[in-house]
């Protein structure tokens, strides 16, 4: 059994039979075990004639007709995984701005003026708050901070600002005795991170922790402290 994701090869043999054509077609025969498959032929030649051995073969991965991929995709770790191999946590995410807001992520926007990678769409909002607004939402007053709070998801949604907002905690590796790395839950950073949607933010997440234990392995290796 042949297995192939489309029939295009097939529906243009067709089309030529009238013209006494048709496509020249390469039989794979894969020695792991896969099932058989047939592929258009790519024409290749020798470079030097003179040269010994036969031309050797090219085998499409795409369908040259309608694009759809050959061979199935290599398959990506899901998030999950990639979450738990890189050690990062979610503390956790809220759509943004459906209120109310979790107290952990409604208190972030008290620091929105001062924190530097506080997420730039949400920062412009809190600086167009009027003064008073903006005083309420610094003050640490909870009532205060609620109204000055609902003014500010009232206007993320007259400007159309909204997507996930979340934070993501990661424990800060260093680099142990015979190489490597170590790392533990007392000693830790947080990420406050925004994206468009929740899978988004997942995998911003990920390339977060990902980067910070690549080059702690990085640096152990060069014998960094
Ligand atoms: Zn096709």
């Amino acid at each position: 059994m042949t297995h192939q994701p489309c029939n295009c090869v097939a529906d243009f043999n067709l089309k030529l039979r009238d013209h006494n054509t048709r496509i020249v077609e390469t039989i794979g025969i894969p020695r792991d075990g896969r099932a058989m498959f047939t592929r258009p032929t790519i024409t290749t030649e020798k470079i030097e004639s003179r040269k010994r051995g036969r031309a050797a073969i090219a085998v499409p991965g795409f369908c040259p007709f309608c694009g759809n991929r050959y061979e199935p995709a290599p398959a990506k770790p899901s998030i999950y995984n990639r979450l738990f191999d890189a050690n990062v946590r979610m503390e956790c995410m809220w759509p943004f701005p459906v209120s109310p807001a979790p107290e952990k992520l409604a208190d972030v926007f008290e620091y929105a003026d001062d924190e530097q990678d506080f997420p730039e769409p949400l920062r412009d909002l809190v600086r167009s708050l009027d003064d008073r607004s903006r005083e309420e939402l610094y003050s640490g007053d909870s009532v205060d901070f609620q109204e000055a709070f609902s003014d500010l998801c009232g206007d993320a949604y007259r400007k159309g600002v909204h997507g996930w907002l979340g934070i993501a905690a990661n424990p800060i590796p260093k680099p142990s005795v015979g190489g490597g790395v170590s790392f533990s839950w007392g000693y830790y950073r947080t990420k406050l991170l925004f994206a468009p949607t929740a899978e988004q933010l997942l995998e911003n997440a990920a390339e977060w922790g990902e980067a910070k234990f690549a080059a702690a392995h990085a640096a152990a290796e060069s014998g960094e402290a």
